[in-house]
């Protein structure tokens, strides 16, 4: 979660952790008996490597992620059973691929750009910069705020927003909540525990005493915390926080282990302040929040950090001796903390002024990222991700066994990072002239590794670029060239090379 008031800023996307997305929590050995191999430290997303990537979003529930570009593109990629990717069918998708591949959001979305989103466990919420929200994947609970209780496989707009302008979406794990620019917070969903925080959990008797909630599919306005201007949400399994324009925390929905943070395990169906972020002295107030599957975060006005709940399976801050009420973590005492993400069972923070990436909890996917040359896999106190050091990261999205990383590109470290997928053994010779003849003029494309001749390049190079370069298959000449001097005859070859790409993403598909 990203405190507001910051410029926009581009980077992009690192991944680490399981990325077989339907094994993710329920196999741990393939068919044959191996292992399933994890990214054990951050890796390149190949299919990202040359977009400009503002948002890279997955969730405590979640499986599966959005990712939105400085144009406003959006890609989805991993679990889909309940069509929670908007594809059109419910194929896990294994890798980023544009939503709009899909013609009916095309149809749909028009000329729309997106600016956020937010995931749950089987449905995702796109924001686009007009204010309206786009919602697809499981409607059981009517988390898609629509009254059909069904699955929508393609992306539906969201009704019954009026003239309110959404700029921010959390879900839970099976409920929905929107903010707007006004700051008001609209919830629909499954409402059992109070999680909309309308007063209610829907409970009514079904027969022989056997209680039932009905769920809520109609956004509607919380209308407790009408009054204060909300500037942030965040949403865990089944509880949430709000965080107002004055540094006041509310939470509410489940209230076990803590994670509300008021010293009792009592469900709130109604937003609550947090005392702890309630003090007169602005400095002890919250700046960010963010909530794990079972925990939750906060950032104080002097950048420290604040847990509670249930954040860890053994010792203090397990369930036999959850986090009542928000502490600080003395081991990260004195850190300028500017980011925080809680996953469902990992925490990160990160010292962007330090360089420095953090992350702790007790973990079987690798999900902390701390990499290949023998860190360890999990680790209940706070520790570097090794491979990040000196990388500046700009957020910290953690999911269910998987965390997305977004960091500033530099010209060192984020280069020589291993990319996903790792890719075929790639050929040494040109991908031209398949000779491999003056090695100096050999160029490697920063997407797929292909080895081009400065001479052989589409357009030809007189020397080698400084920074990243693309060969032409990754950046077919037209989509650069634009309307420059000589786009016209290239123009041809360029849709080719974009239709076959298209071809190769339904292939890839199809498998
Ligand atoms: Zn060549
Ligand atoms: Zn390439």
């Amino acid at each position: 979660m990203t405190s507001v008031n910051e410029d926009i800023q581009w980077g992009k996307v690192l991944i680490c952790g399981n990325t077989s997305w339907d094994n993710i929590k329920r196999k741990t050995k393939t068919d044959s008996g191996e292992e399933i191999p994890k990214l054990l430290g951050p890796n390149l997303v190949r299919e990202l490597i040359d977009i400009k990537v503002t948002q890279a979003i997955t969730g405590p529930n979640a499986c599966h992620s959005v990712i939105i570009s400085q144009d406003g593109e959006t890609w989805v990629f991993g679990r889909n059973e309940k069509g929670q990717l908007g594809l059109g069918d419910i194929l896990a998708q294994d890798y980023p691929i544009n939503v709009r591949t899909n013609k009916n959001n095309e149809n749909l979305f028009g000329d729309e750009k997106f600016i956020t989103a937010a995931v749950g466990r089987n449905h995702t919420m796109l924001v686009a910069e007009s204010g309206n929200v786009y919602a697809a994947g499981d409607n059981k609970c009517g988390q898609l705020g629509v009254p059909e209780f069904k699955n929508y496989t393609n992306f539906l707009k969201v009704p019954g927003l009026g003239k309110e302008k959404v700029i921010q979406a959390a879900c839970g794990a099976e409920f929905t909540l929107l903010l707007t620019e006004s700051g008001l917070v609209y919830s629909f969903g499954s409402q059992e525990y109070g999680q909309l925080g309308n007063g209610v959990t829907g409970e009514y008797l079904k027969s022989a005493g056997r209680l039932m909630s009905q769920p809520q599919p109609y956004p509607s306005p919380i209308q407790h915390i009408k009054k204060i201007k909300v500037v942030s949400i965040a949403s865990g399994t089944n509880h949430s926080l709000a965080l107002d324009d004055e540094g006041f925390v509310y939470s509410w929905g489940f209230g076990g282990y803590g994670r509300l943070g008021h010293s009792e395990q009592k469900d709130l169906y109604v937003p609550t302040a947090i005392s702890a972020f309630a003090g007169h002295v602005r400095t002890t107030r919250a700046t960010a929040i963010t909530c794990g599957a079972t925990c939750s975060m906060a950032v104080d006005g002097v950048k420290q950090l604040l847990l509670w709940g249930k954040w860890k399976n053994t010792g203090d801050g397990s369930s036999g001796q959850p986090w009542m009420h928000p502490r600080y973590l003395h081991d990260l005492n004195g850190w300028d903390i500017h980011d925080i993400s809680a996953g469902n069972q990992s925490l990160f923070a990160v010292a962007r002024k330090e360089k420095t990436t953090i992350a702790w909890g007790q973990v079987q996917n690798a999900e902390l990222g701390f990499g290949e040359d023998g860190g360890p896999l999990s680790s209940t106190k706070p520790q570097k991700v090794e491979p990040l050091e000196g990388v500046e990261t700009i957020s910290v999205s953690a999911g269910v066994g998987h965390t997305l990383f977004l960091v500033k590109p530099d010209d060192k470290i984020v280069p020589e990072l291993p990319k996903w997928p790792a890719g075929p053994e790639v050929d040494e010779n040109c991908m031209h002239c398949h000779k491999q003849d003056n090695e100096e003029k050999l160029l490697l494309c920063d997407k797929c590794d292909a080895s081009v001749h400065t001479y052989c390049a589409v357009p030809p190079l007189d020397e080698i670029p400084e920074g990243e370069w693309y060969c032409d298959v990754c950046h077919p000449p037209s989509k650069d060239a634009g309307n420059k001097k000589g786009a016209r005859n290239k123009r041809k070859g360029g849709q080719d090379n974009e239709e076959t790409s298209e071809k190769n993403n339904k292939k890839k598909r199809g498998n």
